[in-house]
């Protein structure tokens, strides 16, 4: 059916192609309907008018009232401008403009009352406002204007310079929301969804949204349209996870045989802790069901995450499965080999490796003992086992370090498969709650939340470069008591020759700083076998310093180090940082994270250090990190791609709503799983169209 809501925005008067092609190109708005999905970020009370005098430095916008008395133009070239003073007798301020000089030079006239919108900011003792909005004031008596709220549209720079301000923005939807009558704004969720969830109708929430009667009901209007929104994305997900439940069923392990329970037994080096029964506990449900497993494990870095999926693995093989173990980087895929097989060769347990380190040979070997049966758990890259290995019969496959695979890397390791097997993820990077839920929407999700006993919290301090000494007693402390050190330069790139040259020349500083020890060194050019024979040697503590880049940064585990030292520290982010200082910390001992900048650090670099030598909590971390940088940028959840272009809602900000609208998606989904309920129709047909006009969605499904 043709909608006003469909057309062009171009013809909408007062557009025309060249602020539609704008509107296109800033806010992705093509249509009226677009248009109307352009909520206000905030909205401006026009009764308050504040007084020049009474301005204070932390205001945001605010209007005020009257006249211009100057206006000149300033600067040559590049720093040309114009420069208003605006008065409203009881004081000056200083307005400034740096484009659109001449249009604003014809428009602006002197001494006549403008209702001016503007965000002051305090410069050199007095005010000034940068690119304000001036409404002439002509009639005195033009009430509405000073009695309405006033909405706040986001606006590009490049918005501005094409005229398309604020104001101009509000007048369009404005002039669309009259035109429209009420069924041309239809509903968009079932009837009993809206009841049931207490919620405005649509209509009501768009005209409102756009055009509140007063602040008070503002709330109510977002709830509608956040909801709405936040329904629609769980809905997405929990269908995809109900198609692939009833798609794929999944191999049944029924039995808890004599591996496991020889391990348990006469192997386990330790006790498990309380989080990590709970999780095998959790894996073995899920295994023992009948159904794919598809499960998340978060465990902060040192949590013990590699004993849930040794133990997990057994289960496979008590059950005459096979497993695999699939790491991100070739170094910690070697260590997990080293570690299965000395752990698992005392109850008969075959593993083998494969990386690109493995040639010839040695290659067929192990690639025929996996086809053959004879290889009980294979470990080994992504790259590697994504490519063409034949198990004879794969039950489980354990990936580590999720956050470093995209959702369709995930996949793509089963789909080989005839029959998919179970599927357990690990990741260290803890990701709130709400995020978890979205980015990883379709798994479920286990958390360890607890470290092995006897951890003594890591102490981080900051040191500056220019002033070492502390950190050279430290080093030499810890070295000649035995432990170990990681010392790690940044490189952002790792195939630029000036940044090894970096790392060289710090790697010779430090062999000259401490020329009674031995280092080492690793960074990712180096051939694959010299990098595991390094790694080799750092962990049977012939080196006692490592200088590494971040090749280090995931997983490994030499619990001899006692100190990670961290060179430029201002160039690493937050969760990279938590990552690194996970490599120490991993004894009984005292262990120190020594954390190095230059003098001159940016607020939030500043800030970032200092929460790092507050906290060890990842997940404290993790949602500071959403507060300093955004959800677009935590890290693992960009490959994601699926959730951040929300329009109105916050991803952790709105988390009750979030949570409200996931129980809701799933109890439809569980109601209607094939989606044939005439209810639900109206809104299996929107989530038809959301998918085809958003392309992220698509990926995942
Ligand atoms: P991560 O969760 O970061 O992968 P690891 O699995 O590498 O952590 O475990 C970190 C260290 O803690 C390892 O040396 C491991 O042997 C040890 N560990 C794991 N579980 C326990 C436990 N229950 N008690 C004592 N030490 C443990
Ligand atoms: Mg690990």
């Amino acid at each position: 059916m043709y909608s006003v809501l469909d057309q062009n925005i171009q013809y909408l008067p007062g557009v025309g192609p060249n602020r539609a092609r704008v509107l296109n190109e800033e806010l992705e708005v093509r249509t009226i309907g677009d248009l109307l999905q352009c909520f206000p970020q905030k909205y401006i009370d026009r009764s308050k008018i504040y007084t020049i005098n009474t301005l204070s430095d932390h205001m945001q916008y605010v209007q005020l009232l009257g006249q211009i008395i100057e206006l000149t133009e300033q600067g040559n070239g590049r720093t040309r401008r114009m420069e208003a003073t605006f008065t409203d007798g009881t004081g000056l301020l200083k307005l400034v403009w740096f484009n659109q000089l001449k249009a604003i030079q014809r428009s602006v006239k002197l001494h006549k009352t403008y209702l001016l919108l503007g965000k002051p900011t305090l410069f050199n003792g007095s005010y000034n406002v940068a690119h304000p909005e001036l409404d002439a004031v002509d009639n005195e008596h033009d009430e509405d204007r000073f009695t309405t709220l006033r909405p706040i549209y986001r606006i590009t720079e490049r918005m501005r310079r094409s005229g398309l301000t604020s104001n101009v923005l509000a007048g369009l939807v404005q002039a669309v929301l009259k035109q429209l009558h009420a069924a041309e704004l239809p509903e968009t969720l079932p009837d009993y969804i809206v009841r049931e969830q207490g919620l405005v109708s649509r209509d009501e929430a768009i005209r409102k949204i756009h055009v509140p009667d007063s602040m008070q009901q503002v709330p109510r209007m977002e709830e509608r349209l956040k909801f709405e929104e936040l329904f629609y994305l769980q809905l997405n997900i929990a269908n995809y996870a109900k198609s692939r439940t009833i798609k794929y069923r999944g191999f049944k392990f029924a039995t808890i045989g004599s591996y496991f329970l020889r391990f348990y037994h006469e192997v386990l080096p330790f006790e498990l802790t309380g989080a990590q029964k709970r999780v095998i506990k959790e894996i073995r449900r899920d295994v023992g069901s009948g159904r794919q497993m598809n499960r998340l494990l978060q465990g902060d870095v040192g949590s013990g995450k590699t004993m849930v999926a040794v133990m997990s693995m057994l289960i496979a093989l008590d059950n005459g499965y096979q497993a695999s173990l699939v790491a991100p980087t070739e170094i910690l895929a070697e260590q997990h080999y080293t570690t299965l097989s000395r752990l698992l060769s005392k109850v008969g347990v075959r593993v083998a490796l494969l990386t690109s380190n493995v040639k010839g040979k040695a290659r067929e070997a192990v690639l025929q003992g996996v086809a053959d049966g004879s290889v009980h758990i294979l470990t080994g890259t992504h790259a590697v086992l994504g490519d063409m290995v034949q198990f004879r019969n794969l039950g489980l496959a354990v990936i580590d370090e999720q956050h470093r695979f995209g959702v369709v890397q995930r996949s793509r390791l089963w789909i080989k498969n005839e029959e998919p097997p179970h599927i357990l993820v690990m990741t260290a990077t803890p990701i709130p709650r709400t995020l978890a839920m979205t980015v990883y929407g379709d798994l479920d999700v286990s958390v360890i939340d607890e470290l092995p006993p006897g951890r003594k919290p890591i102490k981080t301090l900051h040191v500056y470069e220019k002033a070492p000494e502390k950190l050279i007693q430290l080093v030499r402390n810890e070295i000649e008591n035995g432990h170990q050190v990681y010392y790690v330069f940044p490189l952002i790139k790792e195939n630029e020759k000036l940044d090894l040259k970096n790392l060289e020349k710090g790697f010779g500083q430090i062999c000259e700083l401490f020329p009674e020890f031995r280092v080492g060194m690793l960074h990712g050019q180096m051939k694959n076998n010299l990098k595991a024979e390094v790694m080799q040697r750092f962990q049977s503590g012939e080196y006692h310093i490592l200088v590494s880049t971040t090749v280090i940064e995931v997983g490994v585990d030499v619990p001899n180090a006692s100190v990670m030292v961290i060179e430029n520290a201002e160039r690493f982010g937050l969760a990279q940082l938590h990552q690194l200082r996970g490599r120490v910390g991993r004894g009984a001992e005292q262990s120190y994270c020594l954390l190095s900048t230059g003098y001159e650090l940016s607020e939030t670099t500043h800030r970032r250090i200092e929460i790092m030598c507050e906290t060890t909590d990842g997940f404290r971390i993790a949602e500071e990190d959403l507060k300093l940088r955004g959800p677009g940028d935590l890290e693992g959840t960009q490959q994601s791609g699926m959730i951040f272009d929300l329009k109105i809602a916050h991803i952790t900000a709105d988390a009750p709503l979030m949570e409200r609208a996931r129980e809701m998606a799933i109890r439809v989904v569980d109601e209607d799983p094939r989606g044939d309920l005439p209810k639900n129709q109206i809104m299996w047909k929107q989530l038809r169209l959301m998918r085809k006009t958003n392309v992220n969605w698509s990926a995942i499904s």
